[in-house]
């Protein structure tokens, strides 16, 4: 069972603007991904092979099936766990992640089944808290509370790393936790001017907390610490749309707007460098994982790496006019099988 998967969500392409094209083309062909040019030939450099990529047709369910549900399953018996979907805005990370009515992506299927998995688990009685934070310009901001405040991360003994003053909501049903997603995007709506900007530069991590008791141990009499360490369970899954990961041209953006792009650059360059060493086995080797390296990988830090799974959608546009950033997108991925 690998700790880190990674697939590739090709999104259907836009309509084409045969004028301003060569008629470059990304195919897929069984588990290979490349670009070819009008001609058929292979442009060297822009090959990409993978364990799984969804071609234009795959939907949302089949993602969440093939590739997220494993990590969520995991996350009902009691390991932390991280789905997130990384690309440049407009690839597809939202409509893979919170989908749509028609089609519900990876976060509402993740909350029907854990309350569908933990139904059938007679013997364990469970507590489910949700909490929804959004990271802009390395600024945690809580959408579940209706105040702006920033919110810092805490270290301690008893709760690891934490995110202080954080609402958790317990909750019991499904529809309960799609009201909060709701009201939660609608807080990050709150005050902003151009939404689309704002929304491709913060990253959002929806969390479950999921805490069970074995049931049984209320029969017996025996003391505490002999029933082992499954008696309680905590884990957390983290449910994590990110930022647009294009690069922000330099010139032509004003002091803010660089000094945003910086942050989201380097968010998501040390969520990619963790993700290369954890790869890359450091974890195990005892080598530094640079987690404080961005608020991003200290909230997640326990949800990547150790015992933790994790599953990496990248979603790449077949567009000619994104030929780089997609190139980009694949070699993230690449660096994380
Ligand atoms: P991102 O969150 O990465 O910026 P979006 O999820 O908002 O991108 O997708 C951009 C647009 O493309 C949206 O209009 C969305 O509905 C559409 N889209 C993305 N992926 C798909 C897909 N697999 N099938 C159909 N439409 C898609
Ligand atoms: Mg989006």
């Amino acid at each position: 069972m690998e700790k880190i998967c990674v697939a590739i969500r090709v999104k259907p392409p836009s309509i084409k603007q045969e004028s301003v094209t060569k008629g470059h083309e990304w195919k897929v062909v069984d588990k290979t991904i490349a670009l070819c040019s009008a001609a058929g030939t292979l442009v060297s450099g822009h090959s990409f092979s993978f364990d799984t990529i969804f071609g234009t047709s795959a939907k949302n369910a089949d993602i969440y099936e093939q590739h997220a549900k494993a990590v969520v399953l995991s996350a009902v018996a009691g390991f932390n766990g991280t789905v997130f979907a990384y690309g440049q805005t407009s690839s597809g990370k939202t409509y893979t992640m919170r989908g749509s009515q028609a089609e519900p992506g990876v976060t509402w299927l993740a909350v029907d089944d854990v309350f569908r998995s933990i139904q059938e688990m007679s013997n364990r009685e469970f507590l489910i808290r949700v909490s929804y934070m959004e990271i802009y310009n390395e600024e945690i901001k809580d959408l579940l509370s209706p105040d702006n405040r920033k919110l810092q991360i805490h270290e301690s003994l008893e709760r690891g790393v934490f995110v202080a003053g954080l609402r958790e909501e317990i909750v019991d049903s499904v529809e309960q936790v799609l009201g909060l997603l709701e009201s939660g995007e609608a807080q990050r709506h709150f005050g902003e001017t151009n939404m689309n900007m704002y929304s491709s530069r913060s990253h959002t991590i929806f969390r479950m907390v999921i805490e069970s008791r074995d049931k049984s141990q209320d029969d017996q009499d025996s003391d505490p610490d002999s029933s082992a360490s499954d008696a309680v369970r905590v884990s957390a899954l983290n449910l994590v749309d990110l930022a647009g990961s294009e690069r922000i041209a330099k010139t032509g953006a004003g002091g803010v707007r660089l000094k945003e792009g910086g942050h989201i650059n380097k968010s998501l360059m040390t969520l990619g460098n963790v993700i290369n060493k954890l790869c890359d086995g450091g974890g195990k080797q005892g080598g530094h994982i640079p987690y404080r390296d961005s608020k991003l990988t200290r909230i997640l830090q326990s949800a990547l790496g150790g015992n933790a799974r994790t599953a990496i959608i990248c979603t790449i546009t077949p567009d000619e006019i994104h030929i780089d950033e997609t190139r980009g997108t694949l070699q993230f991925a690449s660096r994380a099988k």
